[in-house]
Parts: C-alpha cells; sequence; structure tokens
C-alpha cells in the first residue's frame, strides 16, 4: 500500500463510486423511491464527487479544495446515518446533518487549521466518528428483526469505527511527539482506499438489509390477512399443520377453534360495509386479547377465524371459548344489538390428527351451534354409530347468549 499514491487510487476510485451511487439511486427509484436506498446511493455520489474535487481542483486554490472535499464527505457520511434511520422509519435530522459539513467548512477558514494534516485528520476522525457511531446506534435500535443481516450491514461501520479510533490515537502520539510527516503521508493512500472500501461496503450492507425487508414484508402479506392482520388460510394450512403435529409428537392434545359471527351480513346491511370491516377488526382484537403466546389465529373466510392452541384440552378449549364470547359481548362496536359468535371445537388427537379433519369436525360443531340457537360453543364428540354430536350448555342448551359451555 506504501508504493501507492493517492491521486491514482482518488482517480481510479471516482468512478467505481459514481457507477455504484448512481445504480444504487436508480434502484431507489424502481423500487417505490426507497429512502434509505436514496441516502445511500448519494452519500456514494458525494464521496465521488468529493474525490473528483480533491484531484481535480476546480476550485485553483488549495484551502477551498480542501473544504470542499472533507466537506462532502462528511455530508455523505451524514448521508449514511439518515439512510439507516429511515431504515427505521425516522425522518431525516437536517441540522445535524449540515453540521460536520458546516463546522469543517468553519474550520478550513483558518489557515492554520488547512496547513496541518494533524488537525484535519482529528477534525475528520472526530467528525466520522460521530456519524459512524450514530449510524451504528440507529442500526441497533430501529432495525430489529433482521437477525443475520444486521451483523452484516454492522462489520463495515465497525472497521471504520475502529480505524477511526486507531487513528485518533495515532494522531494524539503525533501531537504530543511531534508531528511525523512521513508517517502522515504514508497513510493517506490507505484511508483513501478505506474510504472506498467502507462506502462500498455499506451500500451492498444497506442493499441487504432493503432486500430483507422487503422479503420479510412480502411474507407478512401472503401470510397475513390485510384487514385484521390475522394469519391467513395460507399460513393455516403452512404453520398449523407443524403446530399440530409437534404438539401430537410430545403426546399434548391441541384444539381448534372455529368461530363464525352471528348474523353478520345484517350488520353489513343494517350499518354499512365499513362498519362490518370495524367488527372483524374488533374481533381479532378480542382474539388477540384471549389467546395464549404460541396460539395460531387465523382469518379463515370471510366472518370465520379459527384459533388452533397447542397443549389444550377440551376443557381448556371451551373455558376459552367462553372468554371469546363474553369479550366479544363488551365489545364497544356502536351496534344496535351486541355482538355474538358461535364456535365450533375439535380436540385432537380424539378428534383427529390432520389439519383438514380437524377443520371439517369443527365445521360440523360450529354448525351444531348454529342450529342450537347461535351465541354459543359446541364440542365435537364421536358417538357409538361414529356420528358427531356435540357438548351442549350445562343446563340443557337454548337461549343465546347466556349459557356457560362444558364438556
Ligand atoms: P350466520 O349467523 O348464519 O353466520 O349468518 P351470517 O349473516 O353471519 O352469515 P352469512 O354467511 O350469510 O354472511 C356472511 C357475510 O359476511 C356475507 C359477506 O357479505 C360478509 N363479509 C365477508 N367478508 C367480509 C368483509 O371482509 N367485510 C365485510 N364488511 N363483510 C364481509
Ligand atoms: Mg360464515
Ligand atoms: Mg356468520
Amino acid at each position: 500500500m506504501n508504493s501507492l499514491d493517492a491521486r491514482t487510487l482518488l482517480i481510479a476510485e471516482i468512478p467505481v463510486l459514481l457507477l455504484v451511487g448512481g445504480l444504487i439511486i436508480v434502484a431507489s427509484l424502481l423500487g417505490r423511491r426507497d429512502r434509505t436506498l436514496g441516502w445511500t446511493g448519494a452519500a456514494l455520489l458525494l464521496v465521488g464527487m468529493g474525490f473528483l474535487l480533491g484531484v481535480a481542483d476546480p476550485l485553483r486554490a488549495w484551502e477551498r479544495s480542501v473544504a470542499g472535499f472533507g466537506a462532502l464527505l462528511l455530508l455523505a457520511h451524514a448521508c449514511i446515518w439518515t439512510g439507516v434511520r429511515a431504515f427505521s422509519g425516522r425522518p431525516a435530522r437536517w441540522v445535524w446533518i449540515a453540521a460536520g459539513p458546516l463546522i469543517w467548512c468553519a474550520l478550513c477558514l483558518w489557515p492554520g487549521f488547512v496547513s496541518s494534516g494533524v488537525a484535519r485528520a482529528v477534525a475528520y476522525g472526530v467528525s466520522t466518528l460521530a456519524y459512524t457511531g450514530a449510524s451504528l446506534w440507529a442500526l441497533g435500535v430501529g432495525a430489529g428483526g433482521q437477525g443475520g443481516k444486521i451483523r452484516l450491514a454492522v462489520l463495515p461501520f465497525s472497521i471504520l469505527l475502529l480505524h477511526g479510533v486507531l487513528t485518533a490515537a495515532r494522531m494524539a502520539v503525533a501531537a504530543v511527539t511531534g508531528p511525523e510527516p512521513g508517517l502522515l503521508r504514508l497513510d493517506f493512500p490507505m484511508a483513501v482506499f478505506e474510504g472506498m472500501l467502507f462506502f462500498i461496503g455499506v451500500a451492498f450492507a444497506v442493499l441487504m438489509m432493503v432486500g430483507a425487508r422487503a422479503e420479510r414484508r412480502y411474507r407478512h402479506a401472503a401470510l397475513h390477512d390485510a384487514l385484521t392482520d390475522l394469519a391467513n388460510r395460507r399460513a393455516l394450512f403452512e404453520q398449523g399443520g407443524d403446530l399440530l403435529q409437534a404438539a401430537l409428537s410430545r403426546g399434548r392434545s391441541v384444539a381448534l377453534l372455529m368461530c363464525d359471527l352471528d348474523r353478520f351480513k345484517r350488520i353489513n346491511d343494517d350499518c354499512g360495509h365499513e362498519t362490518g370491516d370495524q367488527v372483524l377488526a374488533a374481533f381479532a382484537g378480542v382474539l388477540r386479547r384471549v389467546v395464549r403466546k404460541g396460539d395460531l389465529c387465523v382469518r379463515y373466510g370471510g366472518e370465520e377465524f379459527i384459533v388452533l392452541s397447542p397443549d389444550m384440552d377440551a376443557e381448556g378449549a371451551l373455558g376459552l371459548a367462553e372468554r371469546i364470547r363474553s369479550q366479544l359481548r363488551q365489545c364497544d362496536c356502536r351496534l344496535c344489538e351486541p355482538l355474538s359468535v358461535s364456535i365450533g371445537i375439535v380436540c385432537a388427537p380424539r378428534g383427529g390428527t390432520e389439519l383438514s379433519q380437524l377443520l371439517a369436525r369443527a365445521d360440523q360443531a360450529m354448525y351444531q351451534a348454529k342450529e342450537a340457537g347461535r351465541d354459543c360453543a359446541r364440542l365435537w364428540m364421536e358417538d357409538a354409530g361414529g356420528e358427531a354430536s356435540a357438548a351442549v350448555p350445562r343446563n340443557g342448551g337454548g337461549g343465546p347468549g347466556k349459557h356457560p359451555v362444558d364438556a
């Protein structure tokens, strides 16, 4: 590295930075104007422009070129930080974006600063460390759930941070023991090379993060219902089977509850489709409140919902059904009548060991609940003739909304 000259390196890096920065901006525009990509592309373009300023010296004055070069590079660091903030939906902080470059330009008004390599390196090092530290913080705080992708993104930041600390330590030693121009000059090509590696590394890491986030969003959309954000039918068949088999292999029972809102069409007809949607969202909220961690709540169809609850027997399932019914009654949906739901319950392994079988039997039990006058729960049980029968309320069935259910 010592034999490399900084000017040649800068010239070689300019097209790389401008090309990669431009491509990332194009990717951002194609990808629904992703702000993180936009800021990162802008950062690379700014570094390329800074390097151009450094080699071409269009201002024809060393002081002004130093001011422009440093200001553009610091602005690029600020853009990286802003891009990382945008990744977690946080806004740009314009004052802090401008602070680094402006302080740098102000320092450059002082001739002693421009002529001192140590002073410039310390000021630049401190500013980049501040932006890099802030970027690392923003990555840690805002971009949770990305697993390995985040660790990958942390790598280029950490390299720069480490290099910054080492450079700062060297500068401090140089300031105490006297300047060592040879040492400082030798290090400049290395810093230029590292600078490019850092920005390209960050760009790659950001692309990975944005890609991982898009994948997560599409996967979420594919497996969730847009109105209630509960799992959808596809998720039930993707995850429900595994959940069921895992519990059965441990010798545990699994309860499946099929809930169908009563006379829901009337709500739509009397109060409007929008109110109907609100009721569906409210019922999803009821399910979220009453289920346990590890239960799977699904919007199975229009106003039909499923709860798949591992490690739950018939007694527990009837209790859960009762909690769902009573929470729904308390729901304040500003309707003329209280809401009610009919629930069919089946428990594996007694009611079957396959998801499709359990669904069919829960459906049978749910229709028995409807026939019994709605607003109640029925448990599927096989009678001596192999036909479905259902558990009835303790007082022998009858009026909706009044009866606890029992096996
Ligand atoms: P029952 O007590 O027998 O279950 O009667 P019901 O009216 O609840 O059942 P039915 O199957 O006749 O009506 C279901 C209605 O749910 C019909 C459909 O318009 C409505 N629906 C389905 N999906 C949605 C939705 O996403 N939003 C709204 N607002 N309504 C929906
Ligand atoms: Mg229905
Ligand atoms: Mg219904």
